[in-house]
C-alpha cells in the first residue's frame, strides 16, 4: 500500500481537509499515476454533501484527473513511464455484460466503478483525484495529447466527454442547429465542441451576462431564457438541445424549440424529477433523452478531437487550500468556467 496526500470530506457537512489516502499495490495491469491537476466538477460537491445518496466518509472526490505515469505493472502494454495520462469518471466495469462487450462500459449493466465513492472490484472504496497519486487499471487510462496544456486537459475528462458523447451520438455537425442550455462548466465545453463539429450553435442562458463569452466560444446566437419572447422566436428550430443545467427547467417551453424529429438530451442532473407533458413530445415527434459520460474509446476520441481542433476548457487554477472557497463559488456559478486544483500544492 502507498499512503499519499489528499484532500477529503470528513462528513457531509464539514469542509474538506488535508489528509492521506491509501493506494493499492500495483497489480499486473495497474498504473501508478502521479497526479498533476484535478478539475472540480459540480458532481464532486453533490457527492461529498450526500445529496445524491449516502456515501462513505472520509471521502476524496475528483474525476477530472491528469498526470504522469510513475510506475507500471508487469503486464501493462499501452503506457510507458513518463506518459501524459488522464482518468475520468470511471476506473473499472464488469467487462462481461452486453454493454461492456459493446464497448459502452459507461453503461455497464453491473454499474461501472466510479472514480470515487464506489466499491471497487477488490471490495475497497475508490478515492478520487484530489490527491497526489492514484492507481488505475490501464484499460481505464487515457492518453492526453501533448498539444493540450496539462491543466486545461483535466476538465475534458468529465465536462468534455459528457458533452462530446451526446453531440457525437446525435450527429451535431454541418447543417445541424444545436442549442446548449446553461453556460457553465459543461455548457461552455458543449458550445466549443459543437461549434468545432461544424454545427450552428445557440446558447440559452438565464440572462445575457455571459453573452460575449458564449459568442467567443463559437456560438452564433445567444438568448435569455428569462425572456418569454425567446421561446416564441426560437420555436421549432433546433435539431438537438443539450441541457447542461442541474436544476429543473420548463420542459414544455424547451421541448417547443425542437424541430421535426429533434431531441432534448439532459446531461445535468437535478435531484428532483422533470415533469414532461407528453403532448409536447407528440408535436414534431420529439424525444427527451439522457446521456452519461462516454466510453473509454470515445473519451480518447474526444481528447484527440480537442487536440486537433485546438479547443480546451477555460479554467481558473487554484491551490489545495482554496477548494472549500471554490465549492462555494461553483454553487453561486461564480467561475469561468472550471476550477482546476494544482496538485503540486498538495505535495508538501
Ligand atoms: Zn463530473
Ligand atoms: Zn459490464
Amino acid at each position: 500500500m502507498l499512503t499519499v496526500n489528499a484532500i477529503a470530506a470528513p462528513s457531509a457537512t464539514e469542509p474538506l481537509v488535508r489528509t492521506t489516502v491509501e493506494r493499492r499495490d500495483l497489480g499486473p495491469k495497474d498504473i501508478l499515476i502521479e497526479i498533476r491537476y484535478a478539475g472540480i466538477c459540480h458532481s464532486d460537491i453533490h457527492t461529498v454533501r450526500g445529496e445524491w445518496g449516502e456515501v462513505p466518509y472520509p471521502l476524496t472526490v475528483g474525476h477530472e484527473i491528469v498526470g504522469v505515469v510513475a510506475e507500471t505493472g508487469a503486464e501493462v502494454t499501452r503506457f510507458d513511464k513518463g506518459a501524459r495520462v488522464g482518468v475520468g469518471c470511471m476506473v473499472n466495469s464488469c467487462r462481461e455484460c452486453e454493454n461492456c462487450q459493446a464497448g459502452q462500459e459507461q453503461y455497464c449493466l453491473a454499474g461501472n466503478t466510479g472514480t470515487y465513492a464506489a466499491v471497487d472490484r477488490d471490495g475497497t472504496i475508490t478515492q478520487g483525484g484530489y490527491s497526489t497519486h492514484v492507481v488505475v487499471d490501464e484499460d481505464f487510462v487515457l492518453r492526453v495529447p501533448e498539444s493540450i496544456p496539462y491543466e486545461k486537459a483535466a476538465p475534458l475528462l468529465c465536462a468534455g466527454i459528457t458533452t462530446y458523447s451526446p453531440l457525437a451520438h446525435w450527429n451535431a455537425g454541418p447543417g445541424k442547429k444545436v442549442a446548449v442550455v446553461g453556460l457553465g462548466g459543461l455548457g461552455h465545453m458543449a458550445v466549443k465542441i459543437a461549434a468545432a463539429m461544424g454545427a450552428e450553435v445557440t446558447v440559452l442562458s438565464q440572462t445575457l451576462s455571459k453573452k460575449d463569452d458564449g459568442l467567443a466560444f463559437g456560438a452564433q446566437d445567444y438568448y435569455a431564457t428569462s425572456d418569454p419572447a425567446t421561446f416564441e422566436a426560437l420555436a421549432n428550430r433546433f435539431d438537438l438541445i443539450v441541457n447542461t443545467v442541474s436544476a429543473p427547467i420548463d420542459m414544455a417551453a424547451h421541448l417547443g424549440l425542437l424541430r421535426l424529429g429533434g431531441t432534448l438530451v439532459s446531461v445535468g442532473a437535478p435531484p428532483e424529477p422533470l415533469p414532461v407533458q407528453v403532448f409536447s413530445l407528440f408535436n414534431n415527434r420529439r424525444s427527451f433523452a439522457g446521456s452519461s459520460i462516454g466510453s473509454i474509446a470515445e473519451t480518447q476520441e474526444m481528447l484527440d478531437f480537442c487536440a486537433e481542433q485546438g479547443i480546451a476548457p477555460e479554467i481558473e487554477l487554484i491551490g489545495a487550500d482554496e477548494v472549500n472557497e471554490a465549492y462555494e463559488r461553483v454553487l453561486k456559478s461564480d467561475v469561468r468556467y472550471r476550477f482546476v486544483i494544482d496538485i503540486d500544492t498538495l505535495r508538501a
